[in-house]
């Protein structure tokens, strides 16, 4: 097992990770075939832009996180690798060649992501519909979970972005309300907890992911796990922040295994249904879980 690839313009030695954070290298079969599928149909995935850790375990079980939208996003989190500026991609085809891609992965569950889109109208909701109307009918047994972007209280765009058939609804609370300016400043604790409540009364199983490591203490995780109770989310993911590269917000802590048990363990014991906690635990990392 070797340590994840690194790409920075500063030489300065990063902070040495621990063991529990080493990872496997992409190899496999199923690994070329999805790289096959997302060249072919000219997809995006957070994968690839989001530097994730788990891409080769991931897509070498043949599963993948598909991006919509475009790989360009109008906001611009510190701790996030996928690139910021003024998107020009509104592809309607989109959604026709992620349906094609999910029913040639034969992938049991799909999880589905975008970008923020804050200069449309409808913050790409009609992408998002098109998106899973195409994936229920070229693959009507997979099931599909769709990580929303923060719609910046635009509740009609957020009915039109669920009402499409999918399983699970996931937005991400990120980290605690105290690192909020840093570290997703364009966001607001209270709109993302607002949006997931609204989603929960459509009748949808809520999720959302947290990153630890970036300086907040145990008691502010538990104020955000009582937080999401009272705002009826039933699924939590939390895992280390990892720094994709120099020009990102800093890695405070590499927090302990022991302290992630902990955490999910506090979590089911204040009304969670599911908490998925680990050093590399990502919000579609083993989602096909989370569909209960
Ligand atoms: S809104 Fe999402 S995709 Fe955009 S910078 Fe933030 S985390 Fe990354």
């Amino acid at each position: 097992m070797l340590e994840l690839p690194v790409q920075d313009q500063d030489t300065s030695p990063r902070p040495k990770r621990p063991e529990w954070l080493k990872v496997r290298l992409p190899m496999g079969e199923n690994y070329r075939q999805v790289r096959n599928i997302v060249d072919e149909f000219k997809l995006h995935t957070i994968c690839q832009s989001g530097n994730c850790p788990n891409m080769g375990e991931c897509w070498g079980a043949g599963t993948a996180t598909f991006m919509i939208l475009g790989n360009v996003c109008t906001r611009s989190c510190s701790f996030c690798a996928v690139k910021t500026g003024r998107p020009n991609e509104y592809d309607t085809d989109e959604p026709r060649r992620v349906a094609e891609a999910i029913w040639l992965m034969r992938v049991k569950h799909a999880v589905i992501t975008s970008v923020n889109r804050d200069e449309l109208k409808d913050r790409g909701a009609e992408i998002w519909y098109q998106t899973v109307r195409a994936v229920k009918e070229r693959s009507p047994e997979t099931t599909i979970e769709t990580l929303i972007p923060d719609v910046k209280s635009s509740w009609d765009a957020l009915e039109r972005m669920i009402s499409a058939g999918q399983e699970v609804v996931s937005h991400n609370i990120e980290t605690v309300p105290s690192l909020y300016r840093k570290v997703r400043p364009q966001a607001k604790y209270e709109r993302s907890l607002e949006q997931i409540k609204r989603t929960s009364a459509y009748g949808k199983r809520t999720k959302t992911g947290l990153m630890v490591g970036l300086g907040e203490s145990p008691e502010e995780v538990y104020q955000v796990i009582d937080d999401l109770v009272a705002h009826n989310c039933d699924i939590l993911t939390i895992g280390q922040y990892l720094q994709p590269t120099k020009m990102h917000i800093e890695v405070a802590e590499f927090i302990h295994p022991d302290l992630f048990a902990h955490y999910k363990e506090i979590g089911l014991q204040r009304g969670l249904k599911y908490v998925e906690s680990g050093p590399l635990v990502r919000s579609s990392y083993h989602a096909e879980k989370h569909v209960f």
